[in-house]
């Protein structure tokens, strides 16, 4: 049985009307699908929801809802960014959005020590126009470690971490860890994407201090009782060699139980059934926990 709840739109940083996806989902056999947009963040972008738009995009996704009720199980959810001094409560985007699911995920990592600084100018910014120079004085301390360019990565990492890689890291995981025990949300998203543009240049993944920070964060989601995305997109863009969290991970979760569910992250629709063999895997090493849909 076919399900994605990790889709983005035109109203974000994804390619295609949400019907687009509804359509090809129907078309493709899925049972559910859930759309997960950028939440709206305070700074100027090319990647979220515009705040201005949020309504919008919720209301539009509940009407898909009614009008294909008994072919295809669509839910509301969000994708939504955890940072610090920026973005660290998901309640009022939940409520006013009447979300029904959220995957929260960390793109954007600010130093640790400028947290009250950037709350600070946080409250300095107007809403729901991000776009003002308060904005931007935000967007230049924030490490972006996702996109397609890895230039990106390597001048954030310079800029925000003076290239102490470790320190850079380390933040991505306790901004992780702050999220899940904050938040609990629905799915926690690709929580090893740090990895995408190291390519093996600035740590190996099997180095100690890395698994160390990994294992912890996912010793919380277990704690916690969060469920785990599988992330195929790294694969399918050919970015990554593997899934997120790699399978090496996976079947360290797997002797917790943690629960997983595989999201392929589509910014078109035709992203949505690139699964990228992530059943297959979890079948072969015989994986416990598989969540194949939200009951929310
Ligand atoms: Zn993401
Ligand atoms: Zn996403």
């Amino acid at each position: 049985m076919l399900s994605n709840y990790h889709t983005h739109s035109h109203y974000c940083d994804g390619k295609g009307a949400l019907r687009e996806y509804v359509e090809y989902a129907l078309a493709h056999d899925f049972k559910a699908l859930g759309f997960s947009g950028h939440a709206p963040v305070p700074f100027p972008n090319k990647f979220s929801i515009d705040q201005a738009h949020y309504q919008d995009y919720c209301n539009e996704v509940r009407s898909l809802q009614q009008e294909y009720a008994g072919r295809i199980d669509i839910k509301l959810g969000l994708e939504i960014d955890y940072i610090p001094g920026v973005l660290e409560d998901f309640g009022d985007l939940i409520a006013s959005g009447g979300l029904q699911y959220t995957i929260g995920s960390v793109h954007l990592i600010p130093h640790p020590d400028r947290t009250e600084a950037l709350r600070h100018m946080e409250r300095g910014v107007a809403r729901p126009q991000a776009d003002d120079r308060r904005g931007m004085d935000i967007a230049n301390e924030l490490w972006f470690i996702d996109g397609p360019r890895q230039e990106t990565y390597d001048e954030g990492l310079q800029r925000i971490f003076h290239g102490d890689i470790r320190a850079g890291v380390k933040a991505f995981f306790y901004q992780n860890n702050a999220m899940i025990e904050r938040n609990r949300p629905t799915i926690v998203g690709h929580f090893d994407k740090i990895v995408m543009h190291n390519k093996g240049r600035y740590f190996q993944y099997e180095e100690h201090w890395f698994r160390d920070l990994l294992y912890e964060t996912v010793q919380l989601i277990r704690e916690t009782g969060c469920m785990a995305e599988i992330n195929t997109r790294g694969l399918y863009k050919c970015r990554h060699d593997d899934f997120y969290p790699a399978k090496e991970t996976l079947r360290h979760m797997n002797t917790l139980g943690i629960p997983v569910i595989v999201g392929t992250d589509a910014h078109e629709p035709a992203n949505l059934d690139r699964f990228e063999g992530a059943f297959e895997f979890l079948k072969a090493i015989g994986y416990r926990n598989i969540v194949s849909t939200l009951s929310c």
